[in-house]
């Protein structure tokens, strides 16, 4: 069975890696998405926003994949064709060894120059992230090609979603036999209309969220359960 997963910030809550806004703590406690997330906020204090981003990546860093993410893998293990399109910036998916992972919003682990796009391996927003703690202001590291500062992999608000990761996940949820939507709270367009292109072919789709979401009222089963134990439920079912 072709099953394809829409994943969201709730997929990792059982990792303890928080929301945007929950991870707004400590020093980040007097900014908002629109001081940290946006090109503009970058522009006007790289080293907030880059100094956020590096301690977001360390948290994730320490954090391991949960009982969801793992089983996820597992579905493909036993002879699924598993494809996951996911909200979250993390790698969780990818540590529990899925393979076929399309990050909507982009990566933590994946910063570029903000001026000509260069990458560099080992990634710069990497460096030190062990010894990282609270966080703090960090100046960008400058490219080496052209000078412009790094900025992280992510999708800030007001950027348009990476297109070959859009065509990818519009191409799965053309082609699956089975949508499992995830603890996404309030899909944000576009990614809001990925289940709707599932459920004009037919497709069944089954809601994994202990709270109803913007999902509910089109799926045909919601597992009123956060992501470990509903992931169990479908190993149970179709394993
Ligand atoms: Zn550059």
């Amino acid at each position: 069975m072709r099953i394809t997963f829409l994943t969201g910030a709730g997929m990792s809550a059982e990792s303890g890696i928080p929301t945007f806004r929950d991870a707004l703590t400590g020093l980040w406690a007097r900014y908002d998405a629109e001081r940290l997330a946006t090109p503009g906020a970058f522009r006007n204090d790289p080293a907030l926003c880059w100094g956020w981003y590096r301690w977001r990546a360390a948290m994730v860093q320490r954090a391991h994949p949960n009982a969801g993410h793992l089983g996820i893998a597992e579905l493909a293990r036993r002879g699924h064709a598993v494809e996951v399109i996911t909200q979250n910036v993390d790698d969780l998916h990818e540590r529990a060894g899925s393979h076929e992972v399309v990050h909507l919003h982009g990566s933590l682990f994946a910063s570029r120059c903000l001026d000509c796009g260069t990458a560099v391996v080992p990634d710069p927003i990497l460096a030190g992230l062990d010894a990282l703690d609270a966080g703090a202001r960090e100046a960008p590291p400058a490219c080496a090609a052209c000078g412009g500062p790094f900025r992280p992999g992510v999708v800030w608000f007001g950027e348009a979603l990476p297109e070959a990761a859009w065509q990818q996940a519009q191409a799965s949820l053309e082609a699956c036999d089975l949508l499992v939507v995830v603890g996404t709270s309030g899909l944000v367009q576009p990614a809001a209309s990925l289940p709707a292109l599932a459920q004009a072919r037919g497709v069944r789709v089954i809601e994994i969220n202990p709270v109803d979401s913007g999902v509910s009222a089109l799926a045909q089963e919601r597992l009123r359960m956060p992501a470990g134990a509903g992931v169990q439920v479908l190993l149970d079912r179709f394993g």
